[in-house]
């Protein structure tokens, strides 16, 4: 797939009144804005920012600028203090959301099968990866990731099973089932042979995590980045880099520290999606630390590029050092593959770091010298490196138990325990 904009900013500019007069029947907009509601660029980059702040207070459609029949689905994301942060979208909203998650360098198509393996419950992202592969005619096999219905030892038995050739999940997604397919006898990089590209996105992704993902399952990993409140933001060129997609939304970067708001650069990153008609967004702040360049990628593809750092480059001081879990995750999957580590999880503390590695017993040794010597090379710290057998973060029956999932029912045959089959709370 290419694109090959001309100009994004003519493309912009062409639909920014349509946007604008949108906009001007949100109540959120004409009660911030009055008698100020832009209506042209020059004056929307005067606009204060919305922040997710006035997304809460507008709960629930305090931002709604449609008819309410016209709105085809209701989402929530919820904040960090558990104020739920609505989002609507009418259904033609719904052509634009579905048509940029489609957006890939491995396209989508009627032969393909999709297991959607990330939430359907209120969020957007299921529904995302549904609405785009029904539109390109594929199968979708829906599999969300919080449910208790498909167990990872049940997804393991779906990709195997069915061909399934695209999957949509978190990046540790895939890594849970490399672990489970192991467990159940199959070779993840030999045994799904149908299996032709992993799309991954909602956590960072760094590369040597990435590249052992796509080592792991022999297909390449597709990154894409986007958030409930505005669906797909960016997606990945076969270069390997997130471009945004600048002929659909207008991106800019915040600096929090300087205030200032520019076309690129480090800082938050702050977006005004030109199709949305249900629930209009000026210059709405993600949030999301992240870097903008406009520099051009070698696939030729003429929209910014975009790094997303999320909170994965916050730091802890270890000992005058500042640890990252970006920089961890980086050299634990620098490890070699042949150590078999594919899940840590480590505590910073003012005085020691403490990183726990699940490995096979046999490369046990060779692993926790080789991760401390690069922790102490990469970071400067030396590290308490606990390595503990498969199981001892991911317990081995997560992987491989598959309950049935019962029904409500009162009534017990003599032979029947009715202690466990009545499962209302569970
Ligand atoms: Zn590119």
């Amino acid at each position: 797939m290419m694109f090959d904009f001309d100009d994004v900013e003519t493309t912009q500019d062409k639909q920014l009144p349509h946007t604008l007069a949108w906009a001007a029947r949100s109540p959120f907009y004409r009660r911030r804005l009055g008698t100020a509601l832009p209506a042209d660029r020059e004056q929307l980059l005067d606009t204060p920012l919305t922040t997710k702040q006035d997304l809460r207070d507008s709960y629930p459609f305090g931002m709604l600028a449609v008819e309410p029949g016209r709105l085809a689905t209701y989402h929530e994301s919820s904040g960090t203090a558990g104020t739920p942060t609505a989002s609507y979208y009418t259904e033609s909203d719904w052509d634009d959301l579905a048509e940029r998650f489609a957006r890939k360098w491995i396209g989508i198509d009627a032969t393909d099968m999709l297991l959607v393996r990330t939430p359907y419950a209120l969020m957007i992202t299921g529904h995302l990866a549904h609405a785009a592969a029904r539109r390109h005619g594929a199968t979708v096999v829906p599999g969300d990731n919080r449910t208790t219905a498909v167990p990872y030892a049940r997804v393991v038995r779906l990709l195997h099973d069915l061909g399934v050739t695209l999957t949509w999940s978190l990046p540790t997604e895939t890594l849970l089932w490399a672990a489970a397919a192991r467990l159940a006898g199959h070779r993840p990089g030999r045994d799904f042979p149908a299996l032709r590209a992993l799309f991954v996105g909602g956590e960072p992704l760094g590369r040597a995590r990435r590249a052992r993902i796509g080592q792991i399952w022999a297909v390449p990993v597709v990154e894409e980045y986007g958030s409930t409140e505005t669906g797909s933001l960016a997606g990945e060129c076969p270069h390997g880099r997130l471009h945004l997609w600048a002929d659909r939304a207008i991106f800019e970067v915040y600096d929090p520290r300087t205030g200032r708001v520019g076309p690129e650069g480090r800082g938050q990153l702050v977006v005004t999606p030109l199709f949305r008609q249900a629930m209009p967004l000026l210059r709405y702040n993600l949030e999301d630390d992240v870097e903008i360049s406009t520099a051009p990628c070698g696939c030729g593809w003429r929209l910014p590029t975009v790094e997303v750092y999320g909170r994965s480059r916050t730091g802890f001081q270890v000992r005058g050092a500042t640890v990252t879990q970006a920089a961890l995750e980086e050299l634990v999957f620098g490890l070699p593959a042949r150590h078999e580590v594919l899940f840590w999880r480590a505590k910073a503390e003012p005085d020691r770091l403490r990183v726990e590695i699940e490995v096979p017993a046999e490369h046990g040794e060779a692993a926790r010298g080789a991760l401390r010597q690069a922790i102490r090379a990469g970071l400067g710290v030396d590290a308490d490196i606990h390595a503990g057998p498969p199981g001892t973060l991911v317990p081995v029956e997560l992987l491989t138990r598959n309950p049935d999932t019962l029904k409500p029912r009162s009534l017990f045959g003599p032979d029947e325990d009715w202690d466990s089959a009545l499962v209302y709370s569970r």
